[in-house]
């Protein structure tokens, strides 16, 4: 079972492993999905490998080094309203989280996404949309 989750370093944590002592401390692995650094402040998206208890072990000792930590439950959406199915987000995608269906419909797999940002930037019409953590 793996979960995704949004760490935010304040300034001065982002210099520490926190991610390495959170492994060795836990025992959970973690994977590391993307990293952000910017003027000493992290923002990293991370998958916990582990059962529900496991997770709560991570967040609680991450909490405890003074990072945020949310779960992030929905990554991206897609406004069909506004999508006219052109695909131009496909190819774009590092996780491949965009898809045409059967009917060449756009399909958005959340799980996937990685929050980069890369396909809200392309799409020319603005229909892909970050959801807030
Ligand atoms: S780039 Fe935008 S309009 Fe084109 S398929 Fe993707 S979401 Fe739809
Ligand atoms: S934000 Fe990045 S990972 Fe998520 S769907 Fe868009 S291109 Fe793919």
């Amino acid at each position: 079972m793996t979960s995704k989750y949004l760490l935010k370093y304040p300034t001065g944590v982002a210099d520490s492993p926190v991610i390495s002592k959170t492994v060795l401390k836990t025992g959970v692995m973690m994977n590391i999905l993307r990293a952000n650094v910017d003027y000493g402040e992290a923002t990293l998206i991370v998958d916990i490998l582990g059962d529900k208890e496991e997770q709560k072990k991570v967040v609680d000792y991450l909490r405890g080094e003074g990072v945020d930590v949310s779960k992030l439950e929905k990554n991206i959406t897609n406004n069909v309203e506004k999508c006219v199915d052109c695909g131009a987000c496909i190819a774009l995608c590092p996780t491949e989280a965009i898809s045409f269906k059967d009917d060449y419909s756009i399909k958005v797999n959340s799980d996937k996404c990685i929050r980069c940002g890369v396909c809200v930037e392309a799409c020319p019409l603005r229909a892909l949309e970050i959801v807030r953590a």
